[in-house]
C-alpha cells in the first residue's frame, strides 16, 4: 500500500534531493513545499507587497494558480503557467521567503494545497511543517539535519558563482533563515514526536536515500 513520507528540516540539509530520489526509488510523486513558499515570495515582490499586509497577500493568493510539475533535474514550478523554477532560487526571494512563511495567511493556502496533493497518498513530501501540521498522519516522518557549517558548503558548491556571496554570507544567511524558521508562531520548525533524527553530516546522499527508502518498507 501507498504511503506518505514527510521529510522536514533546516535549510540545506539535503532534503530535496533526498525527496526527489525517494520518490523515483518508490514511484511516488514528489513535492517540494518550500518551493511553493518560494513562488509567493517571488510574486508578491513583484508588486511590492510585504510579508505584514494580510488583505493584499489573501488578495493575491487568490489570484495565483501553482503547479508543480516532475521534471528531470528534479521539479519545475509554474504559477499562473509562468515558469519561475529558476527566479524562485534567487538570493532576494531567499533572504525573504521566512516572512512570508511566517504568514498566516500564506501558511493557511499553502497547507491546504499540500494536503490536497497528498490525498491520493504516495507522494513524498519535504518541507518544515508537514509531519508536525501538514500530514500528522504521514507514516514515516524524518527530519534531516547536518550542521550548518556542513549545509553552507554543500549550497555553496551548488551556488552559480556569480551570486557574489562568500561561504561566510552563507553560513549566517543559512543560520538567519532556521532562527526565523524556528521561532514563528504558527507551524515552526521542529522535529515532530514520531519522526525519525537522520543526520546527513557524515552520510552520503546514497546512504540517506537507502536508508529512507529502507524504513519505508518497514
Ligand atoms: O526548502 P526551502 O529552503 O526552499 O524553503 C524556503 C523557505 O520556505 C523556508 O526557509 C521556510 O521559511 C519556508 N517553508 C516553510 N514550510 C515549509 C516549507 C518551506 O515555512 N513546509
Amino acid at each position: 500500500d501507498r504511503i506518505n513520507i514527510a521529510i522536514d528540516g533546516p535549510a540545506g540539509a539535503g532534503k530535496s534531493t533526498v525527496a526527489r530520489m525517494v520518490a523515483g526509488h518508490l514511484g511516488y510523486v514528489y513535492i517540494d513545499t518550500g518551493a511553493m513558499y518560494r513562488a509567493v515570495t517571488l510574486s508578491a515582490q513583484r508588486l511590492s507587497i510585504a510579508a505584514d499586509q494580510d488583505a493584499r497577500l489573501s488578495e493575491l493568493l487568490g489570484t495565483l494558480r501553482i503547479r508543480l510539475e516532475p521534471g528531470d533535474n528534479g521539479q519545475s514550478i509554474f504559477v499562473n503557467e509562468e515558469d519561475v523554477t529558476g527566479l524562485i532560487r534567487s538570493r532576494e526571494v531567499t533572504r525573504q521567503v521566512s516572512y512570508f512563511a511566517a504568514s498566516g495567511v500564506v501558511r493557511e493556502v499553502l497547507g491546504a494545497m499540500q494536503r490536497e496533493l497528498a490525498a491520493q497518498r504516495g507522494v513524498v513530501m519535504d518541507g518544515r511543517d508537514i509531519g508536525t501540521h501538514v500530514l500528522p498522519d504521514a507514516e514515516l516522518k524524518i527530519f534531516l539535519t547536518a550542521s550548518v557549517q556542513e549545509r553552507a558548503l554543500r549550497r555553496f558548491k551548488e551556488l552559480p558563482s556569480d551570486q557574489g556571496i562568500t561561504l561566510e554570507q552563507l553560513e549566517s544567511e543559512i543560520a538567519e533563515r532556521d532562527r526565523l524558521d524556528e521561532q514563528r508562531d504558527i507551524a515552526p520548525l521542529i522535529q515532530a514526536k514520531d519522526a525519525i533524527e537522520l543526520d546527513s553530516s557524515h552520510m552520503t546522499i546514497d546512504e540517506v536515500v537507502a536508508s529512507i527508502v529502507k524504513l519505508s518498507r518497514t
